[in-house]
């Protein structure tokens, strides 16, 4: 059996670093915010190369607050993309903004910036690009554009924990970038944890005060706020497994090196590309093939596990259908939605089933 993740392994390689950080935080009574949280917002706004981070409960959290700091509110629109998990979508309506969506590129699967300039109203206030998979989009060209029309970007850089772009990292190069700590993500917590990093300081602030009852001070609520605050326990673990996260990079990169250069070629599917000058951190590992529901059952059947990222486009899902899009907007959106496959990648990997995963992929699919 080949998983699609093993978070056990992980726990397992550092179980008595993540034990002694949460019996820590037990006994310090610090459940909420506290010290743990203050050292690991320190330590990861280092890491993503920005001088502030404010940690929250959510990935999700950390978007909405990132809009509403930026000022976004009803009445505005938000260009993202279609071809995402729906939550980036959903923080844009919580502000009361209309999503507005633009095509990915067929390489890359991020936001086109050929399409980005057509979707831009008088009443569009943000471009909010998804780093997918763990690679950046193309954010020289989409800042260009956001700078002629007086734009501001948000990075939904959920999947990009240390991506890179010209050797700029995820998060550092919008107006702010928000990340997620959800388990199973390249940074995961034990639990719910998400993170906005930003070098302006007044956007720290008002992110701050908004994910403790907009609070300035004790008892003093300037800002109708929410509670997306980061528990202690999360906080320190979350610092252990920061201390990793180079080296499981490292890892991921070098299975991905191995699919790709195995998958090379390949009749049976075609492998995802790290453009130039971005540096993939490979969160997901996504070929593309014609037969998908029969690669898929393929690989159920000798026991290797995979995923779907993403099979429904968000303009497409029920909850959105308010927004008046219909099949055939987003046709790029729309093929891969119908294409991709997620192989697994974890670092506990080895290389040994990695092989193992490209064996079964490429065996005649009429041969079971
Ligand atoms: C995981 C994810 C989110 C949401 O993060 P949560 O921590 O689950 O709220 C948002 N956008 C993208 C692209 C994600 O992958």
């Amino acid at each position: 059996m080949i998983p699609f993740l093993d978070l056990k392994a992980q726990y397992a390689s550092i179980k008595d670093e993540v034990d002694a950080a949460v019996l820590n935080v037990l006994a310090s009574a610090q459940y909420i915010l506290g010290d743990e949280v203050a050292a690991l917002e320190e330590e990861f706004a280092d890491y993503c190369g920005v001088d502030h981070a404010v940690a929250v409960n959510t990935g999700t959290s950390a978007l909405h607050l990132s809009l509403l700091a930026a000022g976004i509110g009803p009445g505005d629109e938000v260009l993202t993309v279609p071809f995402t998990f729906v939550a980036t979508a959903s923080a844009i309506c919580y502000t009361g903004a209309r999503p507005v969506f633009v095509d990915v590129e067929p390489v890359t699967l991020t936001m086109d910036p050929a399409k980005l300039e057509a979707a831009v109203t008088p009443r569009t206030k943000a471009i909010v690009p998804v780093h997918l998979y763990g690679q950046m989009a193309d954010m020289d060209a989409i800042c260009a554009i956001a700078e002629r029309h007086g734009l501001v970007v948000i990075e939904d850089a959920c999947q990009a924990h240390g991506a890179e772009y010209k050797g700029r990292r995820a998060g550092s190069i919008g107006l702010s970038g928000s990340f997620s700590f959800y388990p199973g993500k390249n940074l995961g917590a034990c639990g719910e944890g998400g993170m906005v990093v930003t070098n302006d300081s007044q956007q720290a602030e008002t992110i701050r005060m908004l994910r403790d009852w907009g609070q300035s001070q004790r008892y003093h609520h300037v800002l109708k706020g929410y509670n997306y605050r980061m528990d202690g326990i999360q906080g320190a673990i979350l610092r252990v497994k920061l201390r990793h996260l180079d080296a499981w990079t490292a890892a991921r990169r070098t299975h991905a090196a191995q699919y790709s250069s195995l998958l090379d070629g390949s009749a049976a599917v075609t492998p995802p590309i790290e453009v130039t000058g971005r540096r993939h951190v490979y969160h997901v590992y996504a070929v593309r093939s014609h037969q998908r529901a029969d690669l898929q059952h393929r690989l159920q059947a000798q026991g290797i596990q995979s995923g779907l990222h993403y099979p429904i486009p968000v303009h497409l899902q029920e909850a959105h259908l308010d927004l008046g899009y219909a099949e055939g907007d987003f046709p790029v959106s729309e093929a891969a939605a119908r294409e991709v496959l997620s192989l697994p990648i974890y670092p506990e990997m080895t290389p040994r089933q990695v092989a193992e995963v490209v064996s079964a992929v490429e065996q005649d699919s009429y041969v079971c």
